[in-house]
């Protein structure tokens, strides 16, 4: 039977199908897990990565794996790529990308609300290195014209941005960063390619971690780069090959597996977070609801136009926050107090602003008033999950009355 990538076409058919195809040997209709390090090969075959070509076959699994391709078909088809390369986490992922492109003298332009990996990944290492980092508030585009220069080589924003679910918009941001000669990246890990496909947007890398949504059953870790074929080749031999954070097969075919029902769950976390937003919104103890589905988010707008779907992800802020973390950590009966996001069971985690701007953003003045306007003193991140949101709302009342 030969399969007509023709006819893979819509996103769900995309998430079923992609990349694989039944074993040519046994006819298996899953695909197998080729847990192998090493491969044999017909002829000698050299040991530098960057004597690769396309027609290289497998020969060691750090330079690629079958299972492991199988599952980067699969990601670059949801989100129109031409090619994907994962990695074993998302940070690997990120520092992948970023130790392969940026050199001693270039800047970074980097939303200053992101994923506190990341910020303090490129806090801590980049400036050692040379590279200078400009952090701003990347939702309003004066400041991103303001930061771009020639010395530019990449601009870096999150959307929607983790915790207070901040946007970013791409296209507008694409087209500033292209006209000084830079080039964008999107962690997309927020959103997944069910929501927002930046490629198509104008980007030209997106990240993921793969741990989250993707992957979405809260088990395996892994992250992916995507973008065009030329743009990967540096980040698969330098960042992927010769930094070695290579995937496990397992942890690649348990992601590939989880994408099948990718586009049924985002829908569900879509409607689940809906629910439990508004109702939040009605609540006498919240006092700020932050989901880009609801009309009162800042960029509601902007969220409809960019996003397919609203995800799941909801911040809401509690006065005595921490005091508030402590006992919904004890009284929570359905959502587990957790940190990570996009698995089909409800989590919930505190993140105080103290911590987290002196740990990775490093803002201060305007730019603190301006995020502290929003944050308080701390969010509550919710990853609305899968259950029925009838239940979620009633545990979220019952702990919020003790
Ligand atoms: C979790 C996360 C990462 C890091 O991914 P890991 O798989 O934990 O290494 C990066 N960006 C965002 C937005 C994330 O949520």
């Amino acid at each position: 039977m030969t399969r007509d990538k023709e006819l893979i076409r819509g996103i769900q058919t995309k998430a079923v199908h992609a990349g694989e195809e039944p074993d040519s040997v046994t006819g298996a209709s899953a695909p197998n897990i080729v847990m192998s390090s090493t491969f044999v090969v017909k002829e000698p075959q050299g040991f530098s990565a960057a004597n690769r070509d396309p027609d290289t076959p497998y020969v060691y699994s750090r330079w690629a794996n079958p299972t492991v391709q199988q599952l980067q078909e699969k990601l670059a088809s949801l989100e129109e790529a031409e090619r994907c390369i994962c990695f074993a986490s998302g940070m690997a992922a990120t520092s992948g990308l970023l130790f392969s492109l940026l050199q001693p003298g270039d800047a970074l332009v980097i939303s200053d609300t992101n994923y506190p990996g990341t910020a303090e990944l490129v806090r801590n290492s980049l400036p050692r290195l040379g590279v200078d980092v400009i952090p701003v508030d990347t939702s309003y585009l004066p400041n991103v014209e303001n930061a771009v220069s020639s010395k530019t080589r990449l601009v870096w924003i999150e959307t929607p941005a983790n915790p207070i679910l901040r946007l970013s918009d791409i296209a507008a941001i694409a087209d500033i960063a292209h006209r000084s000669g830079a080039e964008l990246v999107v962690d997309s890990t927020f959103a997944s390619p069910i929501a927002t496909r930046p490629l198509v947007l104008g980007a030209d890398y997106v990240v993921h971690s793969l741990t989250k949504y993707i992957g979405g059953h809260g088990d395996a870790m892994g992250g992916a780069v995507l973008g065009s074929r030329s743009a990967m080749e540096l980040i698969e031999t330098e960042g992927l090959i010769h930094f070695g954070g290579t995937i496990s097969p397992f942890n690649a075919w348990l992601i590939q597996r989880g994408i099948a029902t990718l586009p049924l769950r985002m829908d569900t976390h879509q409607r689940n977070a809906m629910t439990v937003a508004a109702f939040l919104e009605n609540h006498p103890q919240v006092e700020l609801v932050l989901y880009p589905g609801l009309a009162s988010h800042p960029q509601h707008d902007l969220a409809s136009k960019q996003m397919d779907n609203y995800s799941g992800m909801v911040s809401i802020r509690v006065a005595g926050g921490e005091e508030f973390a402590k006992k919904l950590a004890k009284e929570l009966k359905v959502f587990h107090y957790a940190v990570s996001l996009g698995h089909f069971r409800s989590l919930i985690y505190w993140i105080g602003t103290e911590e987290l701007v002196s740990s990775s953003y490093q803002i201060e003045g305007e730019q603190l008033e301006a995020y502290s306007r929003i944050a308080g003193d701390g969010v509550f991140r919710m990853s609305i999950g899968l259950e029925d949101p009838d239940d979620l709302c009633a545990d979220l009342d019952q702990a919020f009355s003790k």
